[in-house]
């Protein structure tokens, strides 16, 4: 076989125009946004690497289903696909919608957390370590060891510490209401977890008699870094992957704006009966009625359907091979990038990129604001702006673990050559980043400042 591009398995049917900016235009835009890229209009980004959540491209049988959307308050028929849809593909009988994934979280956590309970999760995402400490409980995140090195070819660094969760549970016996795990694991990178880690999580859960629960945003990638990767998976349908994994779970909670490929959208699954009654109970209160919880009949149907595509192969093997196609390119260009390719996004270690910078000089929003200068392309940084810490004693702010720019890759949304203007603005930050300045923070928000705060660019970390 000849070494073919990838080509995207579909067809495009409508589509949605670029407006293309200038660099001079760019610049003022970055001033006029107080060089937070989060002020920006969309309608200024070229190629919009923000976020892979809520992004995605709905295909035409999805659009279709929008039309039959039901909009009845009560049993409606669309509420009846949906809850089949989870049913066959996840193996949970109780399935209750809600408006996003941190909804189902909320009332997750509001009937197992609170104090004194402590929650392990391989990593908690921010939403749902936001809504584990908001409800009084203590957010404990174990990844694996290998998921340190950000250059290792580990193939499942989204793996649970199990030694670190079996003296968890030992430690805190009878206060850990239920254990989670995250697939793939956001915050280590978009990271698999293996069905082997989850078979030893469930023992863990057995032995200590506690529900496990998954944070399933993105199972179908996860299943998909199982079949290429475990042993003895190869030869196996996706769909039943996913079963083996939720299979040895009570239930899951979902962000459909995900691995659903809807724009709105999730919902909390369990097998228990009395379980789901205590959640619906809470349901009626923040979200509405069971059939419907936060979301409109069409919504519904966008999931059902989404579902059922997202786990086709030739739609997955596109996806992972579009993402890894990017940090093959800038790798072997020597750009530091993490590595193996996750399943949602890539990752530039702004660190290593900005080596003259140091961390108080924040290089990843550094890094991000040279990639829309250059390209109009908005990512994300996730380092010290987003994650970093206060020193309990001295008040002073201490350092994230690492300095990363997220460019995550929304569904279906580009093609193969945004992806190759993508590797070539990287390239071209990176031939001239030794005269990359660094940032100041000039106003702050007291939390989730990343989110709103400002920043210049004037004088300080300019070396060259
Ligand atoms: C996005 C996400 C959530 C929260 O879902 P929302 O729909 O944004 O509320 C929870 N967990 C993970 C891993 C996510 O990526």
């Amino acid at each position: 076989m000849p070494n073919l591009p990838i080509i995207e398995p579909f067809r495009i049917k409508s589509v949605e125009p670029i407006r293309m900016t200038t660099r001079e235009e760019r610049a003022d835009l970055l001033t006029a946004a107080s060089n937070n890229l989060f002020f920006l209009k969309s309608a200024d980004v070229i190629i919009d690497l923000l976020t892979d959540s809520g992004t995605g491209a709905m295909s035409s049988e999805q659009w279709a289903a929008v039309m039959r959307g039901d909009e009845s308050y009560a049993g409606s028929p669309s509420f009846g696909r949906f809850e089949a849809a989870v049913q066959e593909i996840f193996g949970f009988q109780e399935v209750i919608p809600t408006h996003q994934g941190r909804a189902a979280e909320h009332i997750l956590f509001g009937v197992f957390g609170g104090s004194p309970h402590v929650i392990p999760n391989n990593s908690h995402f921010d939403t749902t370590r936001a809504n584990a400490e908001q409800s009084g409980a203590i957010a404990l995140d174990h990844p694996c060891k290998e998921s340190e090195d950000t250059c290792s070819a580990y193939p499942f660094k989204g793996n649970m510490d199990l030694k670190a969760l079996a003296a968890t549970l030992e430690a805190n016996k009878g206060n850990v209401p239920l254990v989670m795990v995250t697939i793939t694991n956001n915050a280590g990178g978009g990271q698999p977890v293996s069905l082997e880690n989850m078979r030893g999580i469930r023992e863990l859960c057995d032995k200590h008699e506690i529900p496990f629960f998954i944070d399933a945003c993105r199972f179908a990638e996860n299943a998909w870094f199982i079949k290429q990767r475990e042993h003895g998976q190869s030869e196996r349908p996706i769909r039943a992957i996913v079963r083996d994994m939720f299979d040895l779970a009570d239930g899951c909670t979902m962000s459909a704006k995900k691995d659903a490929i809807a724009n709105i959208g999730g919902f909390l699954a369990c097998r228990d009966k009395e379980l789901a009654d205590e959640f619906r109970r809470r349901l009626v209160v923040t979200e509405g009625f069971p059939t419907y919880g936060g979301l409109a009949g069409r919504d519904l149907e966008a999931v059902a359907q989404g579902l059922n595509e997202v786990v086709e192969e030739d739609y997955l093997n596109y996806r992972a091979a579009s993402i890894r196609y990017v940090v093959e390119a800038l790798h072997e260009r020597g750009i530091p990038v993490l590595r193996p390719a996750g399943g949602h996004a890539i990752f530039l270690d702004a660190g290593r990129f900005l080596d003259h910078l140091p961390w108080q000089q924040y290089p990843g929003h550094a890094l991000a604001l040279e990639i829309y200068l250059e390209g109009g392309i908005r990512a994300c940084e996730i380092g010290t702006v987003m994650l970093g810490g206060k020193d309990a004693l001295t008040g002073e702010e201490t350092p994230a673990h690492h300095e990363l720019v997220r460019l995550a890759i929304p569904r279906r949304t580009y093609t193969q050559s945004h992806m190759d203007y993508v590797i070539e603005i990287v390239d071209a930050v990176y031939k001239r980043r030794a005269s990359i300045a660094g940032v100041t923070i000039e106003t702050s928000p007291p939390v989730l400042r990343h989110f709103g705060a400002t920043f210049s660019r004037s004088g300080v970390g300019v070396t060259a």
